[in-house]
């Protein structure tokens, strides 16, 4: 168990920001895990579990806590029938890592999620979810130490509660208690393929004339519209979409449209405004705030392109939702998570 003193969170995080971690704990092997709640426990601090960091901010004042990172890696198919096909990866395996995996033999159901950054054990967490496609469509369960009682728990997606961006791992009682150390997710096996896809992939697939649907076409697919439009985290710092997607009842999504604003009904029938959307109608496309950029390709990015203090984005961030709460009388809520600073 590898444990360092005084990381900067910036190092640990794509938006690059944050001051010093008292502790980093690599957890690459499962006996580190209870280990590392043990050397959390005597020295009385607190424990935040990271993945690699593309959805989560570091404050200032750092964390005054112990960090584990998951490092546990693996993936292997646990069971398989002509229709399906059980996989179990471990939490530190890096997600697109999973995808190839899946999309090289023809499971289907993760392939529009091609090339979201982050591991494995983080995408439970927040549901991920990119072109038509989220966790809670193939996740079965999650493995997860509980620090609580020292057991290792099985999770099932019943009791996740997902929705847009939201689980019990990030949202009520139980947020941030779980270590997730694997995922068992339920693909297809030899998927047919069928258009119509999410809006812009097949806006993709008509312009480039594409007729054979695998999932590795998906993939592919997928990963150059997203390369032409999203900031790579090796080159721009960026957490991401900074802001949450709007979802309204009927009755908002009328006052909405009867303001003149574009509403979006998703497949399942449910509501949204697109956050992007109003910033970009907001005029804000481009539009630097303390360091920060708004991405001219996906207005809900902001890039950090010179900022090194979290003031600097709670100001570019209060900015930006003052300009749409003004506008367009909706309050955006912010994506990333941020670490607290630890021990009162
Ligand atoms: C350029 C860019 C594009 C992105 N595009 C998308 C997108 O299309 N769709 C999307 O949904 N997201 C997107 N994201 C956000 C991000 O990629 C996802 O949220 C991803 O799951 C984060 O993984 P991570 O390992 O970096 O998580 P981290 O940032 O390290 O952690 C995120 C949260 O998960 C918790 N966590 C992490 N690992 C564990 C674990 N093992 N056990 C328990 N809790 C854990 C953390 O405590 C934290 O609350 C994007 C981010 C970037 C930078």
């Amino acid at each position: 168990m590898k444990i360092q003193e005084n990381i900067p969170i910036s190092k640990l995080t794509t938006m690059r920001l944050g001051g010093d971690a008292k502790y980093v704990i690599e957890i690459s092997d499962l006996s580190d895990i209870p280990e590392a709640y043990k050397f959390a426990k005597e020295k009385n601090l607190p424990v935040w579990v990271m993945g690699g960091g593309a959805n989560t901010i570091g404050r200032d004042e750092g964390f005054d806590g112990v960090i584990l990172i998951n490092r546990l890696r693996g993936i292997e198919v646990l069971s398989q029938t002509a229709d399906e096909v059980v996989i179990r990866a471990m939490g530190g395996e890096v997600w697109d890592d999973l995808v190839q995996f899946a999309c090289e033999r023809g499971y289907s159901g993760i392939e529009s999620m091609s090339k979201i950054p982050g591991t494995v054990g983080a995408a439970p967490v927040q549901n991920i979810g990119a072109y038509g496609q989220d966790m809670s469509q193939v996740i079965e369960s999650v493995e997860a130490y509980d620090p609580e009682t020292g057991d290792l728990v099985i999770i099932g997606k019943e009791d996740m509660k997902m929705s847009y961006r939201s689980t019990i791992f990030n949202t009520g009682k139980d947020a941030g208690r779980y270590f997730i150390v694997s995922i068992t997710i339920v693909l297809e096996n030899e998927a047919t393929l069928e258009p119509p896809f999410y809006n812009s992939l097949q806006r993709y697939i008509d312009e480039h004339g594409i007729t054979e649907f695998s999932p590795m076409t998906i993939r592919k697919c997928v990963s150059e519209i997203r390369a032409g439009k999203l900031p790579d985290p090796a080159v721009e710092a960026s957490a991401g979409s900074f802001f949450k997607n709007i979802y309204l009842d009927d009755e908002q999504a009328a006052e909405a449209e009867a303001k003149g604003l574009k509403v979006w009904t998703k497949p399942n029938g449910s509501k949204m405004i697109n956050a992007g959307y109003l910033i970009e109608e907001a005029g804000l496309k481009g539009r630097e705030f303390h360091g920060f950029k708004v991405s001219k390709k996906a207005a809900l990015i902001l890039i950090n392109e010179s900022a090194k203090s979290y003031a600097d984005l709670e100001a570019a961030r209060d900015e930006i939702r003052k300009i749409v709460f003004d506008k367009y009388g909706f309050m955006l809520e912010q994506e990333p998570v941020e670490i607290p600073a630890g021990k009162e």
